[in-house]
């Protein structure tokens, strides 16, 4: 194995690294050689009101003998933050479009404004940004690119449908199983016909990545509404993540399109303890959460020998994996009815151990040529 992965010589922009998450990457990457441009806007966790909290990130790194230097801006004027790390370091080589607040409601109270400001500073300022970020990237032929979506983007979290969509049509009590031979009960949301999900009681009980390694027995399935999930917290449960999921989108595209460029992208899925989820995370876990554990996964992805361009990669807690689509074994018939649809959609949807995962429109476009025309053989 070679030595320490460092960025000597290199210049990283780092939006809302004031706290959180993003402070972290800040202090690793500047510990590691990284000239660092620590961007914040300084806002409350609900994305209120302005301050200097980058000053005492970039003193920290001062302390320790690192090179830093603070951007207050808005992601909405992306281009500003870059013009820092070109005026203050001559260079960017990294950018991390970490910066994000929360302004969680159900569908039913969300005012347009909420909708706008999540998308304006989630989606709208990461493409600001990198696309201020690109041209220096392109003509020195390399870049690396970390973008942020969250579990909200890639599962939906009821009361962040600005963050989503949803349409619950089931809700199944359901008993966990624990690696490590603890149980638990709560209730899962079947979101759209499709995938069960987590709901809040479960989540405060189990590490996000342990529940996906843990065996999960069904106790009762009932016919479900957005509103049961609403009766609970405002917090509770399951939507898709439009601004998050968005960011999977431009992730993947950004990918294709700087690969020749040496430009690698992808994005991250973080879980942690930071002031937007201290409430939601159940306290004997808050330890192990610490922001401080994603960090090492970032400062892969941001590195010179990143193996992964348009991964989607989770990280929390000192795990780390990546997630791609999978889809299901499905049907083809090439006297398709409406009715035969319904009929078979338990077969449509059913999962299958062996099914294909594709991950680009090509793959999806082979699968589907060879299943009609098995079909047409048949
Ligand atoms: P945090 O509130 O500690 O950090 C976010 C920072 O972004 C804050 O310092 C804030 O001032 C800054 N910010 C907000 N709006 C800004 C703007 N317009 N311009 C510049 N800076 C701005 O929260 P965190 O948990 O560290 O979150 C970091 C990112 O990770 C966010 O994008 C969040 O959505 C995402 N995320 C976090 C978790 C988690 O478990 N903590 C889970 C999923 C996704």
């Amino acid at each position: 194995m070679e030595g320490e992965l460092r960025f000597d010589g290199q210049v990283a922009v780092i939006t809302g690294a004031g706290g959180g998450l993003g402070r972290e990457y800040a202090l690793l990457l500047a510990a590691r050689g990284a000239a660092v441009v620590v961007n914040d806007l300084g806002s409350s966790a609900d994305g209120q009101g302005r301050s200097k909290t980058a000053d005492r990130v970039v003193q920290e790194i001062k302390d320790k003998g690192g090179r830093a230097v603070a951007n207050y801006d808005s992601v909405e004027e992306g281009h500003k933050i870059v013009q820092t790390a070109i005026d203050e370091f001559g260079r960017i080589d990294i950018l991390i479009n970490n910066a994000g607040f929360l302004r969680d409601r159900s569908f039913a109270k969300m005012e347009e404004n909420d909708w706008d400001m999540i998308h304006r500073v989630h989606l709208r300022g990461a493409f600001v940004t990198t696309r201020a970020a690109w041209p220096h990237f392109r003509r020195q032929e390399y870049g690396r690119i970390v973008l942020t979506s969250s579990a909200a983007g890639l599962f939906g979290n009821f009361g962040q449908t600005n963050y989503s969509q949803l349409v619950v049509t089931g809700v199944i009590t359901a008993s966990v199983e624990t690696e490590d031979g603890r149980s638990c009960q709560g209730r899962l949301y079947v979101v759209d016909g499709g995938t069960p999900l987590l709901g809040r009681d479960l989540q405060k009980s189990l590490c996000i990545s342990t529940w996906h390694g843990s065996t999960v027995y069904e106790v009762d399935r009932q016919p479900g509404r957005s509103s049961d999930v609403e009766a609970g917290n405002d917090q509770d449960s399951a939507t898709q993540s439009a601004a998050k999921m968005g960011l999977i989108g431009l992730g993947k595209t950004l990918a294709l399109e700087g690969e020749r460029h040496n430009i690698i992208t992808n994005v991250l899925v973080p879980a942690a303890l930071s002031r937007l989820t201290e409430s939601l995370l159940p306290p004997e876990l808050q330890r192990q959460m610490a922001p401080v554990h994603v960090a090492p996964v970032v400062a892969v992805l941001c590195h010179r020998r990143c193996p992964a361009a348009g991964a989607v990669v989770e990280a929390a807690g000192g795990a780390a994996a990546t997630y791609r689509w999978q889809r299901s074994a499905g049907i083809a018939d090439l006297e398709l009815t409406p009715e035969k649809v319904l009929d078979q959609w338990e077969v449509l949807d059913a999962a299958d151990p062996a099914a294909e995962s594709p991950d680009t429109p090509a793959a999806q476009m082979a699968l589907l040529s060879r299943q009609l025309t098995d079909a047409a053989e048949r």
